[in-house]
């Protein structure tokens, strides 16, 4: 089974409006509310993909109770630890082409609500495979938590695929045990290494893969939105390209990429085809309006349309 874990989940709130007017009364009919958090992203296109899931993190009020109806509904599998304070509210207003946010700052997690999680992701150790840690952390848990879930998993010999970013991100990766698998877009790359990367540069960005930072992880995938992602596993490097596609909506697609990852790992493919599943997942989600969704004939369709070029040196000529 995969695991995904979302400590910090949200309900997504979107507001269409043909103008925002500030100072005034707006009104709208166009409204959509949905379980998000990057964690539960993968969770739905793991379960899109027919892959068997489960959901864990915090949540709390009755803005968690609406997530819990949610994953419900889409029956996926989910084992939370119910907190007191109240999950958040992310809010987007679509207007005039421009997307206004308003993000709450969520939930304070107190110690013992952090030690119930400990717990109960120790137990969730014996029934996973892989588990995905995504997103940021609530209030109240340590930098390092993401540290010792990792710990954890590693000593249970569970493989931990981690997206985040900041100083949960950099506490990891300066710590002895490492994720099997990061995911930095390339905005997280840069600010991670403090250097600035261009796409006409891409060898660049290869050797920034085998910086001190990175060592002991077995892969490594840069995903660079519609120009695919360039990838190491082990001491070998790929470039991954991908066909341009009528994209609806990409938030989320790197999301979707962990999720074809893992699922790809659990069915045992080999790196090439786990590049283009995670490649063809990104693309499919890139594809849908609702994000953290994928239709599966889109990414069979993809799957084949994905190159992936190897080499254990320079494998940029362009
Ligand atoms: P997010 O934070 O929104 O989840 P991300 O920045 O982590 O996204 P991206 O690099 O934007 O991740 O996208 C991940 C993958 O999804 C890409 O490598 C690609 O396969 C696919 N993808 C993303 N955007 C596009 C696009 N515009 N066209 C085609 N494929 C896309």
């Amino acid at each position: 089974m995969i695991v995904t874990v979302t400590m910090n989940p949200s309900i997504d709130i979107s507001y269409s409006l043909d103008r925002l007017n500030i100072n005034t009364v707006n009104r709208t009919n166009q409204v959509t509310k949905t379980a998000g958090g990057k964690g539960l992203n993968v969770a739905r296109v793991i379960h899109d993909l027919q892959g068997d899931v489960l959901a864990t993190g915090m949540l709390g009020g009755i803005h968690g109770a609406f997530i819990t109806s949610e994953l419900e509904k889409a029956e996926i599998k989910h084992d939370f630890v119910t907190i007191k304070e109240e999950t958040r509210n992310s809010i987007a207003v679509l207007h005039e082409g421009n997307q206004t946010e308003i993000l709450e700052s969520g939930p304070i997690v107190s110690e013992d609500e952090q030690a119930k999680f400990s717990d109960k992701f120790r137990e969730l150790l014996d029934l996973a495979e892989i588990i995905t840690i995504s997103g940021s952390l609530p209030k109240g848990l340590p930098h390092d938590f993401y540290q010792q879930l990792v710990q954890a998993a590693q000593a249970h010999g569970v493989k931990v695929l981690l997206d985040t970013s900041g100083v949960s991100l950099e506490k990891v990766l300066s710590s002895q045990n490492k994720p099997y698998m990061i995911k930095p877009n390339l905005e997280e790359l840069e600010n991670l290494l403090e250097k600035t990367f261009s796409l006409e540069h891409l060898e660049d960005i290869q050797l920034a893969l085998v910086e001190p930072l990175f060592k002991g992880i077995e892969w490594i995938i840069v995903s660079l939105g519609k120009e695919g992602a360039i990838a190491k596993h082990r001491d070998m490097f790929y470039r991954v390209t991908i066909p341009e596609i009528n994209v609806l909506n990409p938030v989320g697609s790197g999301d979707a990429t962990i999720a074809g990852f893992a699922y790809a790992m659990t069915k045992k493919l080999n790196p090439y085809e786990i590049l283009r599943m995670c490649m063809a997942t990104g693309m499919a989600n890139a594809r849908e309006r609702i994000t953290g969704h994928v239709d599966l004939a889109n990414v069979k369709n993809y799957f084949s349309k994905v190159e992936v070029k190897k080499s254990r040196d320079s494998l940029i000529n362009n």
